[in-house]
């Protein structure tokens, strides 16, 4: 296959040109620094962009202002240039996308996808059966509010054709959303946007080619094709990489207490991660600069050679 890099656009909204073939992003949450698991995805996707000769975008996620952390953002983008993963074009920040969440719900409505909900945490549980990721709703809303509570989530109807994908690493899947999840929540009763709402749009908006990120959210990627196929948008190809667990067999994150990756030490995290995917850096690159063992890497990158699993037990 042939591959053509684009030029920068010099704006994260273009949508890409024809012969972009690849386009990929790393889309963390502001909710604290980058941890070694972060450093996993952003250097995941980061490679499978550059070794395609594409371009490589940054989404900052901040939709959920109580989970954020003030300065994560400047945190993240800092860590991110001082190991070299050097973003194209300008960060989209999801707290300035409203309007185009809002035409997503008002697209999905007219088109009767879309319906109100005044069920409670507590109602839910009185009622949903348990699916394999946690209880499925029971569709007590389907055909109008039970109560006339002010607030009010918006849910999406699924239905019960299996949602098909073939990821690059993982291999093929099917979900079928009502024995999963049942109809899923796009805006909260709080009025925040959904992640799963929010990424779609804005995988779309950014003419995103390929999401690799971590096989945590394996599960959440038919939610995600479910949205594109309702608002007539592509499906990009998935590669979910394993993610880096604790000795417990927890994912690494801020609540199980992983360290921030420390800035000082960036080839030496860059090694650690690649080899953690499987490639195999010369011993020697441990010491040298962060772009000198990225432009290995990038040459190097082999996708035969990372592990086909959900997630890898670290050393401690
Ligand atoms: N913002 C999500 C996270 O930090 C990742 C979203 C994605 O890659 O689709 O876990």
């Amino acid at each position: 296959m042939s591959v053509t890099a684009l030029a920068t656009t010099g704006t994260a909204h273009a949508v890409p040109a024809a012969t972009t073939v690849y386009r990929g992003r790393f889309a963390p949450s502001p909710t604290g620094p980058l941890h070694f698991g972060s450093l996993i995805a952003a250097l995941g996707s980061f490679l499978c962009a550059r070794h395609a000769g594409g371009e490589w975008l940054l989404r900052i996620e901040d939709i959920d202002p109580p989970r954020e952390v003030a300065g994560a953002t400047d945190d993240i983008r800092r860590t991110l240039e001082r190991h070299a993963l050097e973003w194209d074009g300008a960060v989209l920040y999801q707290s300035a996308r409203s309007e185009a969440y809002e035409a997503a719900l008002e697209q999905l409505r007219i088109n009767g996808w879309l319906y109100d909900c005044s069920c409670t945490r507590s109602e839910i549980a009185a009622r949903a059966r348990r699916g394999p990721f946690g209880l499925i709703y029971p569709g007590t809303c389907r055909s109008g509010p039970l109560s006339s509570l002010d607030h009010r989530s918006l849910r999406v109807r699924t239905h019960e054709r299996p949602i098909r994908f073939t990821d690059l690493l993982q291999g093929p899947q099917a979900q079928c959303l009502q024995e999963t999840s049942g109809d899923f929540v796009v805006r909260r009763a709080d009025g925040l946007y959904a992640y799963q709402l929010a990424v779609v749009i804005d995988d779309a908006e950014q003419g995103i080619t390929d999401i690799v990120r971590g096989a945590d959210l394996l599960d959440s990627t038919p939610r995600q094709i479910h949205l594109q196929q309702l608002l007539d948008q592509p499906t990009p190809r998935y590669l979910h990489l394993p993610i880096a667990v604790n000795a417990l067999g927890e994912k690494l994150s801020k609540q199980t207490h992983a360290p921030p990756l420390d800035d000082g030490h960036a080839s030496g995290n860059l090694w650690r991660a690649l080899t953690f995917l499987g490639q195999a850096p010369p011993a020697e690159l441990q010491r040298s600069r962060p772009h000198e063992l990225l432009a290995w890497a990038q040459q190097e990158w082999r996708l035969e050679t990372i592990p086909q699993c959900g997630s890898i037990r670290l050393e401690p």
